[in-house]
């Protein structure tokens, strides 16, 4: 099955860009998924083919205008969501991106200027407003090659070794252990000892350690929601154990 990406942008040019090469380019090649673009500015209505106007209550730059958008996204209305690229949104995450790529593909839609008419999302609800995280790109584009980027590699056959994508950073809500590799002694440091034990139950208790370690002191927000995650589920047990 292909996994259809349609993207709605200015800038039909940048794709597939970076996702023509590497791991996601050969899948491109192979048909494990597709990359069409839609030029917003083919929705424009009039002479010259506008696509935005000015703030309305006053303001620097320029605001895409809902009508426009509204009949770029119309024109491949399917079953498949739709993403509309803005630092408003709610930030992107790897349970999400899971969803995304287990399903037939996705639509996005990209910002540029000052970003979208509010209208355009009122009046499509379907419209799921994404975010990168806290930062303020100068178009959806590049987050659009990251969200696809991170879908692409989830499809079957795509990565090489199926198990390297399971336990990865944020897959069980907390972050990847620290990794090691040759040559055993660089500069002074030396590869932490466990690691060459051969002994797999001590390998897994030090990663399992460590990637808790880690997520406490790097991602205060991550280790909350997976520390009461953990005790909820450790004290519905205790209920149930006392039920019995
Ligand atoms: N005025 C807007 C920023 C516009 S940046 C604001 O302050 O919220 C121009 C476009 O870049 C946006 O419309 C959006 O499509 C894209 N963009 C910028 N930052 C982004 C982010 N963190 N995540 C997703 N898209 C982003």
């Amino acid at each position: 099955m292909t996994f259809a990406a349609t993207i709605l942008t200015l800038y039909p040019e940048m794709f597939p860009g970076p996702l023509g090469t590497s791991m996601a380019g050969r899948a491109l090649e192979r048909g494990s998924w597709s990359c069409e673009t839609l030029q917003i500015r083919d929705f424009a209505t009039d002479r010259h083919r506008t696509v935005d106007d000015t703030p309305a209550g006053g303001g620097a730059g320029m605001v895409l205008r809902a009508d426009v958008l509204g009949a770029a996204l119309d024109s491949v209305a399917d079953a498949r969501p739709v993403l509309a690229m803005t630092p408003r949104g709610a930030p992107i995450g790897q349970a999400r991106i899971r969803e995304i790529a287990a399903g037939p593909g996705v639509t996005i839609v990209c910002g540029r200027f000052e970003g979208f008419d509010e209208r355009f999302f009122e009046a499509r609800p379907q419209v799921e407003q994404v975010s990168l995280g806290d930062i303020v790109l100068s178009g959806g584009e590049t987050a659009a090659i990251a969200i696809l980027d991170a879908c692409i590699r989830l499809l079957p056959g795509v990565m090489g070794a199926p198990e390297s994508g399971a336990e990865e950073s944020f897959e069980n809500g907390l972050l990847e252990y620290p990794q090691f590799t040759r040559p055993y002694e660089w500069e002074g440091r030396t590869i932490p000892e466990v690691l060459r034990s051969g002994d797999h139950a001590k390998i897994a208790a030090w990663r399992e350690a460590r990637s808790e370690y880690d997520t406490r002191l790097r991602r205060p927000d991550l280790w909350e929601r997976y520390s009461g995650a953990r005790d909820q589920s450790a004290s519905g047990a205790r209920r149930d154990m006392k039920d019995d």
